[in-house]
């Protein structure tokens, strides 16, 4: 297949890109490089059947030749990066999807939206099947995100009902692995980083809110077998594990074998109190359950920090605990 995968140098971009030039498969990465890094698809440069190219997928999604397959991951992904972009990210959930959308119609491509759990919102239904519709404040600092996701999964089943395009939706639960960027705000990477510094380890209100976190492996396996059926979706991909951020915090610290403390910082403006999917959906349909023990994924991203950090490929300094929170909370 040739695949084109916006958002090919992010975090999962990357991810599903190695693994498709891995089965045989012929990848063109486009992205503009404003949360991700070519240095997460280097070790791909030499494949010649993967090609990166620096685009916005906001102005133009024009592939020459073949496509049979459109994987659309361009978005800031971490609450720190969109409330920081926040015009950037509804228009990539808008204007590029629908970009992304014209791409796979005018090639008869198969194409996938990345979803996302937020389009829950704070969950009023618990886990969340994908019959639930969500609880969004759309004016609220979040829904810059939220709603340009939502917007996405409109748009996407009105090409497939108006045009007959095939297409797919994943509603990606929280995530994690090797390529996330140690500063990109998110809890798994801050409390790895601020672990492994020996600095004190940032949980917001009381750390009693909760996450279902996956392995990033799991997670494109869940991926391309979406892409590979015909399901439109939305379909949950997570690992139901689910766990308060202070537990998530304290395991860390103890994987690490960091003498670090705990500092409670403000909860952010509308942050969700529980999530965790329900995959019977994933099970059903896919075949897909997560297969990855979440100490031993935690154990091998600790361990890619750790060499990140030493290697020091990150120059962009981690935002402090007081910036943090100041753009979560607004105050
Ligand atoms: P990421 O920030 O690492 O990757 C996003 C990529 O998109 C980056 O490389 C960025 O530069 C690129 N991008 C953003 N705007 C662009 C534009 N206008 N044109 C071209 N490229 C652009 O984030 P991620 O965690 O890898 O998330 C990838 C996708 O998965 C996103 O759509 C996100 O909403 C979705 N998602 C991720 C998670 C998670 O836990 N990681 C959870 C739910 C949904
Ligand atoms: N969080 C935290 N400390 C941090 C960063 C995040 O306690 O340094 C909390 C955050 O408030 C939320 C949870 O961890 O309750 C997950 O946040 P993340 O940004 O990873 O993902 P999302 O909110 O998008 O699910």
């Amino acid at each position: 297949m040739r695949v084109v995968v916006t958002g090919g140098a992010g975090f999962l971009g990357s991810h599903l890109c190695e693994r498709l030039v891995a089965r045989g498969d012929e990848v063109v990465a486009l992205d503009n490089f404003v949360t991700g890094d070519p240095a997460n698809v280097a070790h791909l440069a030499d494949s010649p059947r993967f090609e990166l190219r620096d685009v916005d997928v906001t102005r133009d999604v024009t592939v020459e030749g073949a496509v049979d397959l459109v994987l659309h991951f361009a978005s800031p992904a971490s609450p720190v990066d969109y409330l920081q972009l926040p015009i950037e990210t509804l228009e990539v959930g808008s204007i590029g999807t629908m970009r992304a959308l014209s791409l796979a119609r005018g090639k008869r491509a198969r194409f996938v939206l990345a979803s996302t759990s937020e389009v829950y919102g704070d969950p009023e239904v618990h886990p969340q099947p994908e019959t639930y519709w969500g609880n969004v404040n759309p004016v609220g600092p979040r829904g810059v995100y939220d709603e340009a996701k939502r917007f996405a999964e409109a748009m996407t089943l009105a090409h497939r009902s108006t045009h007959g395009i095939s297409t797919g939706i994943v509603r990606i639960f929280n995530t994690f692995g090797p390529r996330m960027r140690p500063n990109d705000g998110r809890a798994i990477p801050n409390f790895i980083r601020q672990s492994l510094a020996g600095e004190p380890v940032t949980v917001a209100g009381d750390g009693s809110q909760t996450r279902s976190i996956c392995f990033v492996d799991d997670l494109v396996a869940g991926i391309l077998a979406l892409a590979d059926s015909e399901h439109a979706g939305p379909v949950n991909i997570g690992n139901p594990h689910e766990i308060s951020m202070l537990a998530l915090a304290e395991w860390v610290i103890e994987l690490t074998g960091s003498s670090s403390t705990v500092n409670f910082i403000p909860r952010p403006v509308d942050d969700p109190t529980v999530r965790q999917p329900d995959t019977t959906l994933a099970q059903e349909l896919l075949g897909w359950a997560p297969e990855v023990d979440i100490e031993t994924a935690l154990l091998r991203t600790i361990d890619w920090f750790r060499t990140e950090t030493e290697t020091a490929h990150f120059p962009e300094p981690p935002l402090g605990a007081r910036e943090t929170a100041h753009i979560l909370t607004g105050s």
